[in-house]
């Protein structure tokens, strides 16, 4: 288990991390969010040993992280860290070797991970004449070679199409399965959501809130009604409880102070023809955490 224990740390007088702490359990797949520049790379970084926090501890399965601790992390940057020059199979050989394993290893789990990436033909191709993708697909092999017990993952799916989406996604349930502790952190929400049952959001280096997705969409407040059908948008937002209706495509989207108001849209569509659709949703993730980050603001 991963444990951040009231981390600071300081750039100059600048404070990056403020206080941090949370834990990532054996198998768990735990959400780091925060707008740019909230301080994630900086506690990837301290995680990862590369900066030191300027108070508090860092420890996986109750050691602190060194050298040893880290051939058992894998880091996928949001940056893209190859060496460009090199074969894939040359990469993952320096990259291995970084990571202590002996060259039959890397060799024989290059193969095996080439193939479940579907990019055998690439192994002796320069990595700078690969495509985004499949370049992106080097880097995730890069992190996971070492077959490691705690796996960082900064902007996974960058440059994916959705068909390698969906595989890079089947690739991480296995390694969670497995019981890859994983720390996933991305500003697409819907794919936080799929994965994180924990989640913890960053402002200002700063936790907001940290805790299950299920309670953070239970306790907040405002639910939407998706509505299909012959309807006045003026009408819906004059409905008491009624804070904000937006009209998509096919859809309108009302949203509501709380379930209770529920039913004052219902009698208004009692009075309308043609109802196609009428539902009660959670509110997104995504619009959960534009609210806390802009309540951490103060807006
Ligand atoms: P993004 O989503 O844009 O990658 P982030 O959440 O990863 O952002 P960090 O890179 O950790 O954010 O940066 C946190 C803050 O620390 C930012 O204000 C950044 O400018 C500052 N910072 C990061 N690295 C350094 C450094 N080496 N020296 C000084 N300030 C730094």
């Amino acid at each position: 288990m991963l444990k951040v224990n009231n981390v600071t740390k300081y750039y100059g007088d600048f404070k990056a991390v403020d206080n941090l702490s949370f834990e990532v359990k054996k198998g768990e797949i735990f959400g780091l969010l925060g707008v740019n520049g909230a301080g994630k790379t900086t506690t990837f970084r301290m995680i990862m040993n590369l900066i030191e926090p300027t108070s508090g501890t860092i420890t996986f399965n109750g050691k602190k992280i060194d050298y040893n601790l880290t051939d058992k992390i894998g880091f996928l940057t949001e940056e893209r860290s190859l060496l460009t020059k090199l074969t894939v199979k040359e990469q993952m050989l320096f990259y291995g070797a970084l990571k202590s394993l002996d060259e039959k290893t890397i060799l024989s789990r290059l193969d095996e991970l080439l193939t479940r990436f579907g990019i055998q033909e690439y192994k002796e191709r320069k990595i700078n004449t690969l495509s985004k993708g499949n370049q992106q697909k080097v880097q995730f092999i890069s992190a996971i070679i070492n077959e490691p017990s705690l796996l960082i993952l900064d902007e996974p799916f960058s440059g994916l199409d959705p068909i390698n989406i969906e595989l890079f996604k089947s690739v991480i349930l296995d390694l969670k399965k497995k019981g890859t502790s994983i720390i996933f952190s991305s500003h697409r929400m819907d794919h936080v959501e799929f994965f994180c049952e924990k989640l913890l959001i960053l402002v200002k280096g700063k936790s907001v809130f940290e805790g299950y997705l299920k309670d953070i969409k239970r306790d907040y407040k405002i639910k939407n009604i998706i509505i299909e059908g012959d309807v006045r948008q003026a009408d819906l937002k004059k409905i008491d409880g009624v804070i904000k209706v937006v009209k998509t495509a096919r859809f309108y989207h009302v949203s509501i102070k709380d379930e209770s108001y529920c039913k004052n849209v219902f009698e208004y569509l009692k009075t309308r023809n043609n109802i196609t659709r009428f539902t009660l949703e959670e509110p997104s993730l995504e619009e959960i955490f534009v609210s806390k980050v802009g309540e951490a603001y103060g807006k």
